[in-house]
């Protein structure tokens, strides 16, 4: 976060508008303790220019870098607005459902909810989500009790709206978050069909990492005069993570992802392309890794359950497909790999997005088939630049290898060289420092084992 912080306040420096730190934002001391408990002191940029449109009452269409602020840049000043005719009464009446939320994904939305849950523990707002996958009763149940903020996926809160077991028509507030998804997983029935028993008199905030021309139709057909933020360009991707790629047969894909995960030790998300790879290639690594995998088969619990026990750092490997591209925020996520190129180039921007999060850096590491040539193509045409290549070592000759640490006493004399790189190799690799443990030489070295 410190590039964003940094850059925001550059910008305030010299323009003297956009406020320097939640403290001068107006929000109430409820909700400031919250942030601050939080860590938050100085907004992101995105959140200096949302905050405050959205508790002055404008419509929002707000393009923001992935990992940027984005979902406090609408809960911070929703909570605000709430709050100003909140009720500390337990009676369900007092507590009609005033903001709705709605996200493509179980996982995004759960996300949101635990930024909301975190943002109003002061405060008498109640919170629910409605995903599908959980309880259709207990979801009509807790709603009974009386709900001020519903986050959910569209097709539930269809199903709950058919069913008469939500009213919306107290709505003030409705928020759609990385909207373009919602549109490509073909959600825009449902969402029509909800906006239709929300009143025309309230607040629309569309948030999207990337900006497509059906957003544009959708700003014009229920946005009122909206405020346009764009902190980046779009679809431009994170400039705190490093690609590269590595261009394979198709029979070298596993053997090139063990050897990334050999010469990078930390988490990662492994990204598939398919529910039938994730299961598979999950399968696989377990044999050597702490491996879960989350895909669209698995129950929501089941999806839970593999989240959290990567964000809680008990398993090394998140083997995943598309449902974990958007939004998933695991705090310090060092590296993506991409297994498989994906199909559309607007989710490689999503993919890597889960690292070089919160102003640090990552790395995304791409694996591409001649097959996948064209969709890498895209990708690149897509971020506006080429992914670096690192040459798959697996191929090369000259250079001398050993999958074991190489013994203490060895020629180079330092355990942490696995590899030797000599003669007209050096150069490529050197360029790009992709390769780490290994030492280079002009000459080929003789390297000596020991037992
Ligand atoms: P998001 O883009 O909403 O997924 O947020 C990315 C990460 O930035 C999350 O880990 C947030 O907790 C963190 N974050 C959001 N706003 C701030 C802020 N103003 N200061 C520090 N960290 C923040």
């Amino acid at each position: 976060m410190q590039n964003e912080i940094k850059s925001t306040l550059e910008n305030n420096q010299s323009t003297c508008q956009l406020p320097a730190s939640f403290s001068n934002m107006d929000l109430s001391e409820k909700l400031l303790k919250s942030v601050h408990k939080l860590g938050y002191t100085t907004p992101t940029t995105i959140q200096s220019e949302a905050i405050p449109a959205i508790i002055n009452q404008h419509d929002v269409l707000a393009s923001a870098q992935t990992g940027s602020g984005k979902t406090a840049a609408f809960v911070v000043p929703i909570i605000q607005r709430l709050l100003k005719d909140a009720s500390d009464s337990p009676s369900p009446a007092k507590h009609p459902l005033r903001a709705l939320i709605l996200a493509p994904t179980r996982e995004l939305a759960q996300q949101i909810y635990e930024v909301f849950a975190k943002l109003i523990e002061y405060t008498p707002l109640r919170i629910a989500t409605l995903l599908g996958g959980e309880s259709m009763p207990n979801q009509k149940q807790l709603l009974q009790k009386g709900i001020d903020i519903v986050i959910a996926t569209p097709g539930r809160l269809y199903d709950h709206v058919n069913m008469n077991n939500i009213q919306l028509g107290k709505v003030e507030i409705l928020t759609l978050d990385e909207a373009d998804r919602m549109l490509d997983m073909g959600f825009l029935p449902e969402i029509e069909k909800i906006i239709a028993h929300i009143p025309k008199h309230r607040q629309t905030l569309l948030f999207s990492a990337t900006f497509s021309e059906y957003i544009t139709k959708l700003t014009q057909k229920y946005q009122n005069a909206p405020v346009i933020i764009k902190t980046h360009s779009a679809n431009s991707s994170n400039v705190n993570v490093k690609q590269s790629i590595y261009l394979i047969q198709e029979y070298q894909r596993l053997s090139t992802l063990k050897r990334v995960l050999h010469d990078n030790q930390g988490q990662c998300i492994v990204f598939t392309n398919s529910k039938i790879d994730c299961k598979k290639l999950q399968q696989q690594l377990d044999v050597n890794y702490e491996t879960l995998a989350i895909h669209g088969d698995m129950t929501q619990s089941q999806r839970i359950e593999s989240l959290q026990a990567f964000k809680e750092n008990k398993i090394r490997i998140l083997v995943a497909t598309d449902v974990a591209a958007r939004g998933l925020d695991v705090a310090g996520l060092p590296l993506v790999v991409n297994y498989h190129i994906p199909y559309h180039a607007e989710d490689y921007i999503h993919r890597i997005g889960r690292t070089g999060r919160a102003g640090q850096t990552g790395l995304a590491i791409s694996i591409c088939s001649d097959k996948e040539v064209y969709n890498k193509n895209a990708i690149e045409k897509l971020i506006g630049k080429d992914i670096i290549e690192i040459k798959n070592i697996d191929n090369i000759d000259n250079i001398n290898r050993t999958d074991k640490a190489l013994p203490k006493d060895n020629l180079f004399g330092n355990k942490n060289i696995k590899y030797a790189i000599c003669g007209e190799y050096i150069n490529k690799y050197t360029k790009n420092k992709l390769i780490p443990d290994c030492a280079l030489f002009r000459i080929r070295p003789k390297i000596v084992h020991t037992k």
